[in-house]
């Protein structure tokens, strides 16, 4: 080892973590703390530190709990508001779902009336389908969407103020 073994005892004495209040110690350091005077000083000196810190009271200013107790109360109900939120959208998209699977399947023979009676391609079809049928849902989703991030932006401003 090239350290010097003082430093080495002290760093091993100052590491020994202050969660335990007898930490083991590696047999080298029991050793040299019983040689050495200067590093058991240190030793105590360590532990009386670590004591003396764990019974200081810590008091906060009365006002300062209460703030903080309102804060802590304010973000919770934040918390709740927004997981009903989420609740509330997934399961209006659940629905919508749903209700496009059902009506797609139930009005499948209509369209394909349609297609045989206007003569088109497969492909043009299927470009209509999606146009005509899923395009204007998506379109309405983007708006409610983009309407409700503007509605809680708003909201969320106006609780703050
Ligand atoms: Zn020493």
């Amino acid at each position: 080892m090239t350290q010097d073994p003082h430093q080495h005892a002290r760093e091993l004495i100052a590491c020994a973590g202050a969660e335990k209040p007898q930490p083991v110690q590696p047999d080298w350091l029991k050793n040299h703390l019983a040689d050495c005077a200067s590093c058991r000083d240190y030793a105590d000196a360590a532990r009386q530190l670590v004591s003396s810190l764990r019974s200081l009271a810590i008091a906060a200013d009365p006002s300062l709990v209460r703030n903080t107790q309102l804060q802590v109360r304010l973000r919770a109900a934040q918390l709740q508001q927004q997981r009903e939120r989420l609740l509330l959208v997934w399961s209006c998209c659940s629905l919508i779902t749903l209700f496009a699977i059902v009506t797609s399947a139930a009005l499948w023979p209509g369209f394909q009336w349609l297609r045989d009676w206007i003569q088109v391609s497969n492909l043009v079809w299927e470009i209509g389908y999606v146009t005509f049928w899923i395009g204007p849902a998506i379109a309405a989703s983007i708006l409610l969407f983009a309407r409700g991030t503007h509605l809680a932006v708003r909201n969320g401003s106006s609780h703050q103020a």
